[in-house]
């Protein structure tokens, strides 16, 4: 068996060793392509590197894990994983050199009279002498190496900058040929991007500076990044993170109301969440924006890092390619590289939605859900359990329902290695403990508490009447992941929670929270059983401009905004719960909360609970005449704009029906998210960690230093025996 592993393995650096010699050859022809100016061959170069990706997707596909599970040797895992590294650095690089021919071909049809700028050659074989350095180290095994050589890019890196103001110069004195020179200056970025192999090696305090100029001056721009290295008094075996997603503060606060009631002003009771003994308020901006998505909130959670809106694991770049931006290594990459530790990503909205998506993939666009979905299967960061909706992201384009562009069957290939796949909540608790699970309950956003437990409305089912709970989805998830005696990392998601409010229907948002509740409950449960030995964080992704604002009754014949009660006229609510579940018995009692938004679009407001669930605005797209001069000639364009309006289904006989103006843009027909901070919990070993106001990406390094993780460390496992 070791015997079969080692060919394994040899083969693959043998397949290696030809896509380097590959590489080595674009490189070349690359430059014999600028130096000669031969525009057929630089065009030649840019349709090789499919070929060439094409190659190294398929040596990455080659299902290794029965040869490398019998070789329980941390050698092999090491060459192994280093092969892996290689051959995604490979990629980027020769994606990287596709761009540069892509410039190349550009300027030679445009001016084949321009000439590349003095020191441009010898920046390239700079470059060069620095990639073909980095792929011996790798291939020699000697990643440390390969790392310390990023200190050298800083060569090209001056090179760079001494170059850059000699283009501007050129521009200014040939202003015919700004194309071509901008082109160069592209150019010059993406060699400059290839060749950075960016690293901290030291703890401690960096500032990154870039200068550049152009025709209107000098520009500085600074940013600054501390390298920690800090370990906790207690290590956790496992860390859970528990994202409700858009749960706001007052979001919690409806659910506890909900589910645990007052006496004199005084809560029963409080939420499994809010008992777990350290807290911190946790601001959620991103890179970009004050307001934030889930997607680039939940990357600042599995990288440490702020990324931009619709993004994830990624430094946005200016090109269009929403899969070449550079890429930072997320929680579930570093646990299976240093310790081998096993992955879950367990939610209700798709399995590719952004908040799991988050934890395991790297792109600039959120909507790329396919592809995802195929990238899971990548072994540097394939989870062990992905649990929630989104079939149509898996099923290939023949399968009715599909989603996808391509007939590639993603389930078929999880199946093939070693999955149990499951579609249904009996099948889900049916399923064997030891073997890692893909189940998938709907093809879209699993429903919600209310519809799937209680309602159980076959129009608003669709057929899908066996889906599971978020405590069974947890339990089953916990059983499998703790599996693993090197642990594991798991994300589960209330999802539904920002989905609702979005919507603007606080009750289902409510009763999916208290869900939610009740699958941490579950966990702190399982992790006392155990001896403590698990960091299990709560939080939110962001907040939603939700708000409490009294309660709301019609007993004395006042409706609407009148029946309003406020201060002293805010009487408790009547929510009862005689089956003693969590959930109240009825959504809506005679005395319910008044829940009113601060960024809504045109919706009608009926004060009441709404048996089928009925958006707030209806999206319409308006088509206009606009007329505009160009020269002495008037020409007309049909202009089409997207708008909202109230959806009149919000109105039902007998109930109030206000017309609420929009006060956010018309092109958005949502609730939108808010700024506000949000709230974190923790308990187990390493939660002291969190307090006072933290950023979110501060979240990231708590878990890891609860774990005691070096991220420094190029000690490879991969995740243990699964048959
Ligand atoms: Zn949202």
């Amino acid at each position: 068996m070791r015997d079969a592993y080692v060919k394994t393995l040899v083969e693959i650096q043998d397949d290696v060793r030809v896509l380097i010699g590959n590489l080595e050859k674009t490189l070349e022809e690359t430059k014999t392509a600028l130096f000669t100016q031969n525009l057929d061959k630089a065009r030649m170069v840019r349709d090789g590197d499919d070929k060439f990706d094409e190659e190294i997707r398929s040596i990455m596909r080659k299902d290794l894990t029965v040869q490398v599970l019998q070789s329980p040797v941390a050698s092999d895992w090491r060459s192994l994983m280093g092969t892996f590294r290689v051959l995604s650095e490979l990629e980027r690089i020769a994606d990287h050199c596709s761009d540069m021919a892509l410039y190349i071909a550009r300027i030679l049809e445009r001016d084949p009279v321009v000439k590349p700028p003095e020191g441009f050659k010898e920046m390239y074989e700079d470059m060069q002498a620095l990639l073909e350095e980095i792929f011996r180290c790798y291939l020699e095994g000697d990643d440390e190496k390969a790392r310390y050589i990023g200190d050298k890019d800083d060569i090209v890196d001056a090179d760079f900058e001494r170059l850059l103001p000699k283009l501007t110069d050129e521009i200014k004195n040939d202003p015919d040929d700004v194309a071509s020179y901008v082109d160069y200056v592209l150019l010059l970025k993406y060699m400059e991007r290839t060749a950075d192999q960016v690293t901290f090696p030291k703890t401690g305090a960096y500032e990154v500076k870039v200068t550049a100029q152009d025709g209107t001056g000098k520009g500085v721009s600074a940013a600054g990044y501390t390298v920690v290295s800090e370990k906790a008094p207690k290590r956790a075996k496992n860390v859970i993170l528990f994202v409700g997603d858009g749960m706001s503060l007052q979001a919690r606060e409806i659910a506890r109301i909900l589910s645990k009631g007052m006496t004199n002003g005084k809560y029963n009771d409080l939420l499994a969440m809010e008992k777990l003994e350290h807290n911190a308020v946790i601001t959620t901006s991103g890179y970009d924006s004050l307001v934030t998505d889930s997607a680039n909130s939940a990357s600042a959670y599995a990288t440490g890092h702020k990324s931009v809106v619709n993004a994830m694991g990624v430094y946005e770049d200016s090109t269009k390619d929403p899969f070449d931006d550079p890429k930072v290594e997320n929680i579930s990459e570093i646990l299976k590289r240093t310790r081998g530790m096993s992955v879950g990503v367990i939610t209700q909205a798709e399995s590719t939605d952004a908040t799991p998506a988050a934890m395991i993939g790297h792109t600039r666009r959120r909507a790329n859900q396919d592809w995802l979905a195929s990238s899971y299967l990548d072994q540097y960061h394939r989870p062990d359990v992905i649990m929630g909706g989104g079939s149509a992201r898996y099923l290939p384009k023949s399968v009715p329902g599909s989603k996808r562009k391509d007939n590639e069957n993603v389930i078929q290939e999880f199946k093939d290695m070693g999955y149990t796949f499951v579609g249904t909540a009996k099948e889900m608790k049916a399923a064997p403990s030891d073997k890692p699970l893909l189940g998938l309950f709907h093809t879209g956003t699993m429903n919600v508490y209310i519809d799937r437990e209680m309602l159980k409305d076959p129009q608003v089912l669709k057929g899908f009447t066996d889906q599971p709970n978020l405590m069974d989805m947890t339990q089953k998830s916990l059983d499998i992941l703790s599996k693993n005696p090197n642990g594991f990392f798991a994300m589960i998601e209330g999802a539904s929670i920002d989905k609702q409010l979005h919507v603007m229907d606080w009750q289902r948002a409510a009763y999916d929270t208290i869900e939610f509740d009740k699958a941490i409950q579950y966990a702190e449960d399982w992790n006392k059983k155990r001896g403590n030995d698990t960091l299990i964080i709560v939080l939110a992704d962001h907040a939603h401009g939700v708000s409490i604002s009294g309660t709301y009754h019609e007993r004395d014949g006042k409706k609407g905004t009148e029946a309003v009660r406020v201060y002293q006229n805010s009487v408790f609510p009547t929510f009862k719960d005689e089956d003693h579940d969590g959930f109240p018995d009825n959504p809506d009692p005679d005395v319910t909360l008044a829940v009113q938004y601060a960024n809504h679009p045109e919706y009608y407001e009926n004060y009441h609970f709404m048996k089928k669930p009925t958006p707030p605005a209806l999206s319409v797209t308006e088509t206009k005449q606009e007329q505009s001069a160009i020269g002495d000639k008037v020409e007309f364009h049909q202009v089409t704009k997207a708008s909202s309006k109230a959806n009149p289904a919000r109105i039902h006989p007998g109930d109030p029906a206000e017309l609420m103006p929009a006060n956010t843009p018309k092109d958005d027909p949502q609730e939108c998210h808010s700024a506000d901070d949000i709230l974190l919990n923790a308990g187990g070993p390493g939660s002291e960690y969190f307090k006072g106001t933290m950023d979110n990406t501060e979240v990231f390094f708590g878990m890891l230093r609860a774990l005691g993780i070096d991220g420094n460390k190029t000690k490879v496992h991969l995740t243990q025996a699964k048959k």
